[in-house]
This record gives C-alpha cells, structure tokens and sequence, in this order.
C-alpha cells in the first residue's frame, strides 16, 4: 500500500482519494468498488477507502464502476478510447486486440460509442470464461450488467443500435501477458513511452474543480446529435443513468446544506441565495443530498428529460421571500401565516408552559 496521502499508485493504477465521493463526504456509503472488486483490494479503514494494491490483481473493474473516475489506469484511458472509437476501423472492442479487461469501461462509455460511431458495437467476452482475472465469474458478471443497462437506454430511447457481445471462444492465449501487451500497445501509441503522458481524463480532473466525471461531459455531448430527431425526450421511468430531483417548499428550510455539499453543482443557489436549482445533466445520483437534508425536503423524482440532460438546463425546485422574524429579527424564508421563522416557533412550542407560567406571575 503506498503512503502518498491523496493518490496511491500501484504498478498500474492510480487511486485519488480525494475524488472518491466515500472519502470525502461524511453522508455518503458508496461501495460500488469494494463490491465489483474480487480481490478484496479496495477496503474501509478508518472509514476511508484505501487501495490494498498487494492484493489487486488489475483486473480494471473498478475502473468502469467508480461514478467519479477516482481510479484511473496508467496508459489506458476510457474516456480517450471511447471518444475516439467513431474513427477506428473494426467495431470489436476486445481484450485481445487494444484495450484492458473490459471492466475498465462504464455504461457511459458504451453508450458514448455507439451513439458516436452509427454503428453497432460488439465487445469481445469469448475470453472471461477462461480470464484469469474473472475469479468467480464476477468481472465477466459487471461488464455484461453495464452492457445490459447500455442497451436498455438505448431501446428506451428509440435507437436501434446495441451493444453486441461475441461469446464464443476462438483462441486462448496467456490472459496477463496480453493484459500487459494491450497496454503497452497503447503506450506506443501514446508516443515516448518513457514520458509522463497526461491523459484526456487527467487533464479534465486537473482542470475541473469539482467531481463531474468526464464520462458523463462525453455522453452529454454524444446525446446533443441525437435528441432533435427523437419524438419523446421526457421518460417516466426511473434511470440508472439520469437522476431528477424535487423539494417540499413547504418542509425545506432553505439552509443551502445540499447546495453546499453537492459534488457536481448540480444543486446550486439562485443568484440572491433564496431559491435552488438543479440541473439534470450534473447529478450522478450520489444521495448526497438526501442524506444531508434534515427536513427531508429534497427527494427523487422518477422522471428525466434528455434535453435538460444533454444541455445542462437547470430548473428552478424552490424559491423563498425573505422577510424579517417578529422575533430575532433575522431574515428567513415566509411560508404565509404569522412572520416568525422556524427556530423562534420551534423555541415558542418547546418553552410554552414556561410562557404561560410566567405570564401568570
Ligand atoms: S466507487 Fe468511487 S466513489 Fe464509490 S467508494 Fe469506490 S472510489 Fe469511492
Ligand atoms: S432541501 Fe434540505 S438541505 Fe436543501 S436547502 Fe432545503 S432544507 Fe436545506
Ligand atoms: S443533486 Fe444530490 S444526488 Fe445529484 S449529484 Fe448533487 S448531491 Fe448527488
């Protein structure tokens, strides 16, 4: 295990702490890594994730899973791949050929593909039954999910394009020398393989003050071609991918706690800070700020409109008249009734005996 305080490195991954959405924020649970991983490598210790990289075998998988790219590989970028898949040659996306396992890639990744190549893309599993980093079947489990979800959008959204796989085994060749191979073909192709090369997904990260993964900046993108000659853009459906949000006007105090804490802004305050919005396309369903809210103010709304999606529109969810408290004289959200805010009510029901019996003194 390395000691770097922020990013440990193993001989082929990097994993920084400071973007994992369990390590930075008190509220959140994710495990979404420590599940897919079948090596027991990525586990809590002091209630922060750390990377146990003696016992990782680099299978990938985290990779394709983390939803904040807190793990990257060295010289192998999904993002890079993925947006440059339209102009390669053949549609296969195989372990054999240029890329890692294929746990290294996202649904988004995917979805990125075929939406941006017209074609339909075939992912090459005739390896894993027999993948020495498919130990219980668990890798080969996770990237066939991501290919189901992948093309479950798609159907939804009326594209007939899909997500194929070839599953038949046609060769068999040592798993971990071409793991290795398939890296460092991509190195070559990268340039000087002895120079530090910063990858599409580094340079956004490095760039970017915030968690907005760059998977989802490619789908967005990908999606602004297809949405103007989609009949429907507005599903019902809850999404594994998109994520919408409502708040009680009545239940939230206007405390700005999940405009504060969202990783992505995609919870943000209007400019005079008495109302919120939300935009569609920022929120990666972290919780965050359901778990944050006392009231429980803020929910899910199971419906999601790929406009607002592909072009960040945000919705105005609340918006507040502050008016002064009869009481403390502060400035607090007014719901209608009696001007006096939260706190100075809730102190007035808390002591009223002690009100009434001073007031009989
Ligand atoms: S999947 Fe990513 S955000 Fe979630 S616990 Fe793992 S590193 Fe953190
Ligand atoms: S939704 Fe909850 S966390 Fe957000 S401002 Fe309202 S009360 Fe605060
Ligand atoms: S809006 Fe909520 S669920 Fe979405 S990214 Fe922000 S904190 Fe996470």
């Amino acid at each position: 295990m390395s000691n770097a305080n922020f990013v440990q490195k193993s001989n082929l991954f990097s994993f920084t702490a400071t973007r994992c959405l369990r390590n930075e924020y008190f509220h959140n649970d994710c495990h979404i890594c420590i599940d897919v991983c079948p090596k027991n490598a990525i586990q809590l210790v002091r209630n922060k994730l750390t990377l146990f990289d003696n016992e990782c075998i680099e299978c990938a998988g985290c990779i394709g899973s983390c939803p904040t790219e807190s793990f990257e590989i060295e010289s192998f970028d999904p993002n890079e791949f993925a947006a440059s898949y339209a102009l390669e040659n053949t549609p296969t996306v195989s372990c054999k050929i240029s890329t890692p396992c294929l746990g290294v890639f996202d649904i988004e990744h995917l979805l990125v593909m075929v939406l941006r190549s017209g074609e339909s893309t075939l992912c090459d599993l005739s390896h894993c039954a027999t993948c020495s980093l498919n130990e219980n079947g668990v890798m080969e489990k996770s990237i066939r999910g991501h290919i189901d979800e992948a093309n479950r959008f798609l159907t939804q959204i009326g594209i007939e394009k899909q997500v194929g796989t070839i599953d038949v085994l046609e060769e068999q060749a040592p798993r971990r020398a071409l793991f290795r191979k398939g890296l460092d073909k991509a190195k070559e192709a990268m340039g000087d393989d002895t120079a530090p090369v910063r990858s599409m997904t580094s340079a956004h990260h490095a760039i970017v003050n915030m968690l907005m993964p760059l998977k989802r900046i490619l789908l967005k993108n990908s999606l602004k071609e297809h949405v103007g000659n989609m009949t429907e853009t507005k599903f019902a459906e809850p999404s594994i991918l998109f994520f919408n949000k409502q708040i009680n006007f009545e239940t939230c105090t206007n405390c700005g706690d999940c405009t504060q804490f969202c990783p992505t802004d995609a919870l943000f305050p209007t400019s005079d800070k008495q109302g919120i919005y939300f935009s569609q396309g920022k929120c990666i369903g972290c919780g965050i700020c359901e778990d944050i809210c006392k009231p429980n103010a803020i929910t899910k709304k199971e419906e999601y409109d790929l406009i607002s999606v592909a072009f960040d529109r945000a919705e105005q969810l609340v918006y507040y008249n502050m008016v002064m408290c009869n009481e403390c004289r502060c400035p607090f959200p007014y719901k209608g009734g009696e001007p006096i805010c939260d706190r100075c009510s809730g102190y007035k029901k808390e002591f009223s005996n002690m009100f009434t019996l001073a007031k009989d003194m």
